[in-house]
């Protein structure tokens, strides 16, 4: 009586344990094996929506897109906040270590954070997707090679290129709530349509200004893969981070082209002082040559909620109505 006790006791000790390491690997992710034998039957829920957290605002819109209520999303950096020079706080590392998932940028635009997440990811109890690292590197505008840093970080402002990205953002998704999969795909499917819509008009309206004038001077480089994508010149007074500060030389560089191109307006950024690009104006007028202010761009950040850039599509048909109402004819 006593053995067959301690067999029993043993035995519901071994179930309890296999159990407790079967329940979190197997319920989130995993349809249970008889759906799995037929497609037609859904993943199992999760207890939980999953915890997202997005850096930028570019990716934190992306999500909400694709996943709207499906997921608890957290947006780090809001309108106006620059990501190359933002230092996480104590309570943004609370809100890593509490996600599921994270998306970030990547290619070192968030430049004071980016450690952090890397080694967040290397832990394993946290899912983190630098959005920027899943491109293909060909396709992606050489940075400062010979500083560690390869690529530029700006990869949003070339519409195709973000598209991939949203794939990027779905499959994750996808992957990690099957159950929701159906929603995430034809979400997906549809703004990929909606940005793909936004190229083109991009592409026709740059038609609008004259070739000779389609120089775009931005406070910082921001907008190579824009100048890429849509037929753009771009120059800046910033390099492509704002960690470094401009020289006065760099201000006379641009006046120098401001008044060779007779460029009639520069623009002013979401995210930077307008100091240096008022600096290139009054050094261009000293040249002879009015300039004025086209406009505030979005580089960087969306714009505040409820505006006319708060959210990706808006920040890039502001930019582009802006940029041609500036310099065409
Ligand atoms: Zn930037």
């Amino acid at each position: 009586m006593r053995l067959q006790t301690l067999a029993a006791l043993l035995c519901a000790a071994l179930l309890l344990v296999a159990c407790g390491q079967q329940t979190p690997a197997a319920a989130p992710t995993q349809a249970p094996a008889a759906a799995n034998a037929t497609p037609q039957v859904a993943a199992a829920p999760l207890d939980e929506p999953l915890n997202v957290v997005a850096t930028t605002g570019q990716i934190a819109d992306a999500v909400t897109v694709i996943a709207q209520d499906k997921v608890q999303l957290t947006n780090l950096l809001g309108p106006g906040v620059d990501p190359h020079t933002y230092v996480a706080t104590e309570s943004d590392l609370q809100t890593f270590q509490n996600a599921d998932l994270i998306f970030y940028n990547g290619l070192r635009l968030e430049a004071q954070m980016d450690r952090v997440l890397e080694q967040i990811g290397a832990s394993g109890t946290v899912k983190v997707v630098a959005v920027g690292d899943t491109l293909d590197p060909l396709t992606l505008l050489n940075w400062e090679p010979e500083a560690g840093l390869p690529y530029d970080p700006h990869i949003w402002n070339d519409m195709r290129l973000w598209t991939r990205v949203i794939y990027t953002i779905r499959d994750t998704l996808m992957e990690m709530d099957p159950a929701h999969a159906s929603v995430y795909e034809a979400n997906a499917a549809r703004y990929a349509t909606e940005i793909e819509t936004l190229h083109e008009y991009t592409l026709e309206q740059v038609q609008r200004i004259p070739q000779e004038r389609r120089v775009l001077i931005t406070a910082h480089d921001a907008f190579n893969y824009y100048g890429r994508a849509y037929g753009l010149q771009v120059e800046a007074v910033q390099g492509i981070s704002t960690e470094s500060e401009a020289s006065v030389a760099d201000i006379q560089v641009l006046a120098d082209l401001v008044l060779e191109r007779q460029v009639p307006a520069i623009f002013i950024e979401s995210t930077i002082s307008p100091r240096t690009i008022e600096a290139v104006i009054a050094a261009a007028r000293e040249g002879g040559q009015e300039v004025r202010i086209g406009g505030e761009l979005y580089a960087d950040a969306l714009g505040e909620p409820g505006g006319d850039a708060d959210t990706y599509l808006k920040m890039m048909r502001h930019n582009i109505d802006t940029i041609v109402m500036a310099l065409g004819a």
